[in-house]
């Protein structure tokens, strides 16, 4: 029970590695808030999993381009659960695009979401985590926030904005007792790789020394490592969950 007592917020938490995350902290005994748009089945999620768990399992929407609806989820977490220990800014979208054809919405959309987003969720856990002198914050980054790859301009430009942001607030934040950190997956077997063709994903597959998409309960086991105290000299760090992907071919 790793994440005992500990009460964490996992954006994008209805889906994929979000939804694996969660379920991770709670068999550890953590209480849990699944943070995503109204329109997940997050709800239904939260419910399900709150009755088979003692830690607590909330759902509260949050569009993480909404200041307001960010603030709003720190706010009320810290008020129903007492606090925030642990947050995974884990929300995020693809985007494969020819760059000539991308429009200006379409690239500052992704951009929004998947580096906006993790900065406006940062901003309020560190207001939460300075008052208690305490927390762990992990952003979800990717193999795309080191390596390119062609037709994922937006894409790679926010990872790799996360991959640095992280270290910038990981000095910040360090003296006042917060730890920030990011998490690189490889390709891993969630509904984001709908967007790939199958020629395209048996490619890629191919760039992974370990030879297969990596699993979300695989990413998960490292977010619960970096959010519970076992990783208390962690910190400015960009774990790799790659299956060896940024090793080399
Ligand atoms: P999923 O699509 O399964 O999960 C992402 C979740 O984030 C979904 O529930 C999605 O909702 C939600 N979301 C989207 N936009 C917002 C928003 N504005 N506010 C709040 N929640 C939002 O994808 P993954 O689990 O694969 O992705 C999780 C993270 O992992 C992302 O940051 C992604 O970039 C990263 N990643 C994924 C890799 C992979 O191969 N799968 C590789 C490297 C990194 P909805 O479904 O409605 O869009």
């Amino acid at each position: 029970m790793r994440m005992q007592g500990k009460r964490v917020i996992v954006t994008g938490g209805a889906s994929g590695i979000g939804l694996a995350s969660v379920e991770r902290c709670l068999e550890e005994g953590a209480s849990v808030v699944i943070a995503d748009l109204e329109s997940s089945d997050g709800s239904a999620r939260a419910a399900a999993l709150d009755a088979r768990h003692t830690g607590r399992c909330l759902f509260k929407a949050c569009d993480v381009t909404d200041t307001a609806q960010v603030d709003r989820l720190f706010a009320e977490t810290e008020s129903e659960l007492g606090g925030v220990d642990a947050v995974f800014s884990n929300a995020g979208i693809g985007g494969i695009a020819p760059s000539d054809e991308v429009s200006d919405e379409e690239f500052l959309r992704i951009i929004d979401i998947n580096l906006n987003g993790v900065f406006r969720v940062a901003r309020a856990a560190l207001r939460v985590m300075y008052r208690q002198g305490s927390g762990s914050i992990v952003n979800c980054a990717s193999i795309l926030g080191v390596f390119g790859q062609s037709q994922t301009a937006a894409y790679t430009a926010a990872k790799g904005g996360v991959v640095n942001m992280t270290r910038a607030l990981a000095i910040e934040a360090a003296p006042k007792g917060v730890r920030v950190n990011a998490i690189g997956p490889g390709y891993i077997d969630t509904p984001l790789l709908a967007e790939l063709d199958d020629e395209l994903l048996q490619g890629l597959i191919g760039l992974h020394p370990l030879g297969r998409l990596g699993r979300s309960e695989e990413v998960a086991n490292a977010f619960l490592f970096l959010a519970s105290n076992e990783a208390s000299f962690v910190t400015g760090a960009h774990l790799m969950v790659d299956g060896g992907f940024t090793a080399g071919k």
